[in-house]
């Protein structure tokens, strides 16, 4: 084996064991990054108080003034 292609050999599997540690890690940060939430958005038409509240709500009380509001609809 000359020594060119030991260096190229050695650059290779360097370069290879980054790219799948990259790849790991990005792996593992997806799948312990939790889910976005599902509630739903609410802005208050009264105090303009923007809130979430359960995906299964449809029409949600405002916290701050007790006005009734109808989901944001993106
Ligand atoms: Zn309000």
């Amino acid at each position: 084996m000359r020594i060119d292609e030991i260096i190229l050999l050695y650059v290779v599997i360097t370069l290879g064991i980054v790219g799948l540690l990259a790849l790991l890690a990005e792996w593992r940060r997806r799948s312990f990054n939790p889910r976005p939430s599902e509630d739903r958005i609410f802005r208050c038409s009264q105090c303009h108080y923007v809130y979430t509240d359960d995906p299964d709500v449809d029409r949600s009380r405002c916290p701050q003034c007790g006005q009734f509001n109808d989901p944001v609809r993106f």
